[in-house]
């Protein structure tokens, strides 16, 4: 809930609406679970809060943690009974990062991803996706500083809720992370892209592109078939004109699917700056502006026939696309022991899919 909504809330109650920014700090900053916690509210105001409202207090099924404990996943389970995955990431500069969910499981079926493999069980609430940061920040202690939507699901197929995610997290009332903190990662979803041009927000935007021609893409991406490439880069430069923000593209590096240099030079003459859209760049020197590719070597799934390329390869990649004037880099890894891929977790502990991990 917003601060405007928990002031409505208070006034519904008979208390001043100043109760309500009391509310939201002990939920947001505080990490209450419980409004017993709520110390400075009245004990009457408090047992009708218990009555009449509920926080969403997620607790882990599972922690594992990696890198010297600076990356720590965690398993969520949900009160209806399925599980979802979180990321808390430590970084040496300081930032804190949390990947967060926004569906239980995701419906477009993406032939390397294991979160795709089991089709969607249901969207995540607004309370559900807020509340992975907020846990994150009870269980680890510390102040969380960038959230990617990364985790679980297509955050543009749940849109409201990942919308009103965004302005809590943002909210000073509530997690107060810069709009530019703030990553939303999309298979490609062309009319919600476009839609979310028009709100004009400085977040970051991920487009999940993993192959540079409508053929190949096809077959890794099959909401391809309704949304391709030609219409996927279109609503692109409309986002990058409307929001004056560059768009980083991210290719998931499947050894001998779409990792030869080949495809990199076609993926570079699909993005080269001459052919972004002339005049609608932002203005500035660099002339790649307008797009960047982020490189990803695939985490391995089970049961998926898939290989990771090995460093040599994905250099190899990575200089194609450079030497063509793209700006590139390859995505730090982390976690890669802890079943780094997204929907990996819940697949080998979560209760629901027990037994999937081979002995
Ligand atoms: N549904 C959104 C966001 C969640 S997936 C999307 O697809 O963009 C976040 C990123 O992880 C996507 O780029 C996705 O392609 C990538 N991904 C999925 N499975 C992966 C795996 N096994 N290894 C590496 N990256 C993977
Ligand atoms: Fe869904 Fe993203 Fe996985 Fe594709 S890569 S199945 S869109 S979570």
């Amino acid at each position: 809930m917003t601060l405007e909504e928990l002031e409505g809330i208070a006034q519904q109650l008979a208390e001043p609406p100043y109760r309500g920014r009391q509310i939201a700090h002990w939920i947001y900053q505080r990490g209450a679970v419980a409004f017993a916690a709520m110390t400075d509210l009245p004990q009457a105001f408090r047992a009708r809060l218990a009555e009449s409202a509920r926080i969403t207090a997620l607790s882990p099924v599972t922690a594992v943690r990696s890198d010297g404990g600076d990356t720590i996943k965690y398993l969520f389970s949900l009160a209806d009974g399925p599980t979802m995955e979180t990321v808390f990431m430590r970084y040496a500069d300081g930032r804190r990062s949390v990947c967060i969910s926004t569906q239980v499981g995701c419906g477009m079926g993406c032939t390397f991803c294991a979160t795709g493999l089991a089709g969607l069980t249901r969207n995540l609430t607004p309370a559900e996706i807020v509340d992975q940061v907020v846990a994150v920040q009870r269980l680890t202690g510390e102040r969380v500083t960038n959230v990617i939507f990364m985790g679980m699901g297509e955050p543009l197929a749940n849109y409201g809720p990942t919308l009103r995610t965004v302005q809590l997290l943002n909210a000073p009332y509530a997690a107060g992370i810069g709009m530019r903190h703030l990553t939303i990662s999309t298979v490609g979803l062309v009319q919600q892209i476009r839609r979310l041009a028009r709100e004009r927000l400085q977040l970051t935007l991920a487009v999940s592109l993993h192959a540079p021609t409508d053929e190949l893409r096809n077959e890794l991406v099959p909401i391809n078939r309704q949304w391709p490439i030609a219409d996927l880069l279109d609503a692109c430069r409309e986002y990058v004109s409307l929001t004056s923000r560059r768009i980083s593209f991210e290719y998931v590096l499947m050894e001998g699917v779409n990792d030869t240099v080949e495809l990199a030079a076609t993926l570079g003459s699909l993005l080269h700056p001459a052919r972004s859209g002339a005049g609608q760049r932002p203005s500035g020197p660099d002339a790649n502006a307008l797009w960047h590719v982020n490189l990803i070597p695939w985490n391995p799934v089970y049961g998926l026939q898939y290989r990771r390329p090995n460093p040599g390869r994905v250099e190899a990649f990575a200089n194609a696309l450079r030497r063509r004037g793209i700006s590139t880099t390859v995505r730090l890894e982390r976690g890669v022991e802890i079943d780094a891929a997204c929907g990996q977790l819940r697949r080998t502990h979560g209760p629901e899919f027990a037994g999937v991990r081979p002995p």
